[in-house]
């Protein structure tokens, strides 16, 4: 018998939902599915091979193939027909499989008599699981209608497997989402955290996967898609007057407006799945897909499909965001990807977060960084494996997450978190001392900031002040253009927090990693080297001059720094300089206080402004190297770009003597001179900055404590002799020798 009708494929699964409800063993249910799988689809043979690790699956249920070599035969991922279904994620459908190309004998099972072989993937949400095989003596292909009967038992293996109906005594499959998982990704933010498992999308359990009833199933889903359609309609009209966002709505009205896509659900409901069962069944291949696309702009799409069905699952079952379970005390954010406005929502609820996605220039690494918030980003496949509450150990200097660690991963990861309380404690003490080396130079220790958030910090971490205040995240976490007013109200407030402290306001650094959401995103080949900072605002004067108006108001008088980004040659910042008077001149006219003093600044951040003509250092009232960005232009490593990113030593000796002569040039011209880049906040890197002369270092409040510490136990002409002697050596980098002189006096 071949299932080659739609109520033979129901009645199949009929069973196996009685399977599911009796009350037996993990391993019997295994066995009685390949049984009545085979039954079904007139096979001699159904098998069910499941994962051990990551790398190997194990035979875990056969019907046909010898049974002792079940939990006996394994075979490495790409190994053998099986594991290349199981590696390519596609099924395969052989007439003669011994000659198909993989086709690896093994003779335990006696499988040499069989000839034709489907198999396809068992996968649950783009994650694999395993593969269920058919074989039959007779050597022929697998009709369409039976592989897609074999597709839809596979599914519904996998969604037996995530309920746990196959754990228990003889278990064939451990209970899932119990084991420990160490996740590898990227640092968005330096710090370690422990605490509990908080989904920002928690999952949604289907339960019922079977239906009898395929016309209650249909009307259940088109009612269901119905709802989802006219949500999306409030959205895009919600959105009318932008432009931009109405046109990504758009394409994700299209989908959920879908023949094909609607089509395809019914018809996994007329094989007698129920409507949430083909709702998942759809999203499941859509993220098997998107593992497959490297094309970003399908990968988008897909990714809107695959929200849809997220949306579409929530109104058939029910199950909001909101699960009535409360947040945890040590909340750690779990999520695929957030965006800057929800995670400020959370704000500093959250002890750690850990993203699938993101890029350490994201809206939200900027916001986690400036809320002080550990940060890894690219934990793949991390929302999957979590349920909520799970133990979960964020270690953001190194990138890595510990899910459901064991007790001696706990134990070592509190004897880490311990170390650095202890050496918190140690900071506190030097917090309202001045930063003086042990050769007694001076170095001026400031914060960045972004957040009206960030101000108590200037208090707690013994700042001297901000020295850079960066205004893109008030434009970032909006979702229109802020108002004069406001920006006026927060500006006001950071200078109220500041107590007389100075706050240098960077004018807003736009373009390249940060994007508005309510401009029109520009199409560059190259963002980074783009259309971007200064020249979006000497070319849109508009925004900058409504921003240098607020921070005139916002300063009712008092001194007010102003920092312009981005800058590459003397015009720019003339351009730029100008604006600055005339907005003065506008409001004196309109008979506004105006700041008491006013110092105008720039950010160096592209080598060319490093060969600025004299005139430029001399009329700057005080420089900013942004290492971050100075250091991408340098080396020509885009700072995004995990590949490349720390490829190049910040202690390489090109870069410090380029450095050095920026330093030169400042002193030549008693221009101010800092240095607010991410290096500027790790203690060996402020040091041999503070030993090549850059005295002023702004960075994470957090990096204050341990910036200090270590400066004032050294002598800056100390470490100066030891990077002079490590370059004429012609060391590619003065680190090694740094490091050995601070073991060898530490
Ligand atoms: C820099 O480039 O070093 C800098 C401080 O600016 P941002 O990181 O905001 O680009
Ligand atoms: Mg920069």
């Amino acid at each position: 018998m071949s299932p080659n009708t739609e109520s033979e494929s129901r009645k199949l699964l009929g069973r196996l939902r009685d399977t599911m409800a009796e009350d037996a063993a993990g391993q019997a249910r295994l066995d009685k599915i390949t049984h009545l799988t085979a039954d079904s689809m007139g096979t001699e043979v159904c098998s069910i091979y499941l994962f051990r690790d990551p790398e190997t699956l194990e035979l875990c249920a056969t019907q046909g193939l010898n049974e002792a070599a079940v939990h006996q035969t394994r075979m490495k991922l790409g190994e053998g027909l099986v594991g290349r279904v199981a590696r390519s994620g596609k099924m395969v459908n052989a007439a003669d499989a011994p000659s198909a190309r993989g086709f690896r004998y093994m003779p335990e099972t006696g499988e040499e008599i069989y000839s034709s072989f489907l198999g396809v993937p068992i996968q649950r949400l783009g994650e694999k699981l395993g593969v269920l095989v058919v074989q039959s003596k007779e050597a022929r292909e697998f009709s369409e209608d039976e592989v897609y009967a074999l597709e839809v038992v596979a599914m519904v293996l996998a969604e037996m497997a995530e309920l746990g109906a196959f754990v228990g005594e003889g278990a064939a499959l451990k209970q899932r989402h119990t084991q420990a998982v160490l996740f590898r990704g990227a640092t968005g933010q330096e710090g370690t955290a422990m605490g509990q498992a908080w989904l920002h999308e928690p999952r949604v359990v289907v339960t019922n996967l079977v239906a009898d009833d395929p016309d209650t199933e249909r009307t259940r889903l088109q009612e269901a898609v119905g709802e989802l359609r006219v949500s999306v309609d409030e959205m895009v009209a919600r959105a009318v007057g932008d432009q931009d966002q109405v046109d990504v709505l758009e394409a994700y009205r299209m989908f959920a407006n879908s023949k094909g896509w609607l089509k395809r659900m019914e018809e996994d409901i007329d094989r007698g799945l129920s409507a949430e069962a083909a709702v998942e069944k759809e999203q499941s291949q859509a993220r098997a897909r998107m593992a497959q696309v490297t094309d970003g702009y399908l990968r988008e799409r897909l990714s809107d499909l695959d929200d849809l069905s997220n949306r579409l699952l929530r109104i058939l079952t029910g199950q909001g965001r909101e699960t009535g379970a409360a947040m945890p005390d040590n909340p750690i954010l779990i999520a695929r990807n957030i965006g800057p406005g929800e995670l400020l929502e959370y704000g500093r609820s959250l002890k750690g977060v850990v993203l699938e996605e993101g890029s350490v220039g994201s809206h939200a690494a900027i916001v986690a960084r400036a809320l002080a918030i550990p940060l890894v980003i690219h934990a793949e496949r991390i929302t999957n494996e979590t349920l909520n509450g799970d133990l979960v150990l964020v270690d953001g200097d190194q990138g890595i997450v510990h899910l459901r660690p064991d007790d001696t991963v706990v134990s070592a990861f509190r004897d880490k978190i311990a170390m650095q309380a202890k050496a918190q404690e140690r900071y506190a003490v030097l917090r309202d001392q001045d930063c003086v080396t042990a050769d007694g130079c001076r170095v001026n220790l400031h914060m960045n900031a972004g957040l009206m958030a960030d101000l108590p910090s200037l208090e707690n971490s013994g700042a001297e002040g901000v020295g850079l205040f960066r205004t893109e995240l008030q434009f970032l976490v909006r979702n229109q253009m802020p108002r004069r007013m406001e920006l006026a109200s927060l500006y006001a407030r950071v200078l109220d927090a500041a107590k007389g402290k100075r706050v240098v306001f960077r004018t807003l650094d736009i373009g390249s990693d940060k994007v508005l959401p309510y401009m029109k995103p520009q199409e560059e080949p190259n963002p980074a080297l783009g259309w971007r900072a200064i020249r979006v605002a000497l070319d849109r004067p508009g925004v900058m001059r409504m921003q240098l108006q607020a921070l005139m108001r916002a300063a009712d008088g008092r001194a007010l720094s102003i920092m312009f980004p981005f800058i590459a040659q003397y015009e720019e910042y003339a351009r730029a300089r100008a604006e600055v008077d005339t907005v003065l001149a506008r409001e004196k006219r309109l008979g506004h206080i105006v700041p008491e003093r006013l110092e105008i600044g720039c950010m160096l951040e592209t080598p060319s402004l490093a060969f600025a003509p004299d005139r430029f250092f001399k009329e700057v009232e005080f420089l900013s190297i942004g290492g971050n960005d100075l250091k991408q232009f340098f080396f020509a490593a885009d700072r995004e770009n995990e590949r490349v990113r720390r490829r190049y030593d910040s202690l390489n000796t090109s870069f410090l003597t380029f450095l050095e002569g920026i330093v030169a040039r400042c002193e030549a011209t008693s221009t101010a001179l800092s240095f607010c880049g991410e290096d500027a906040g790790r203690p060996v890197e402020a040091l041999c900055l503070a030993a090549i002369g850059v005295r002023t270092l702004s960075m994470r409040p957090a990096s204050i404590g341990p910036v200090k510490s270590l400066l004032m136990r050294y002598s800056l002409g100390d470490v100066r002799r030891v990077i002079d002697e490590s370059r004429s050596r012609g060391d590619q980098s003065v680190r090694e020798a740094v490091m050995e002189f601070l073991r060898a006096h530490a």
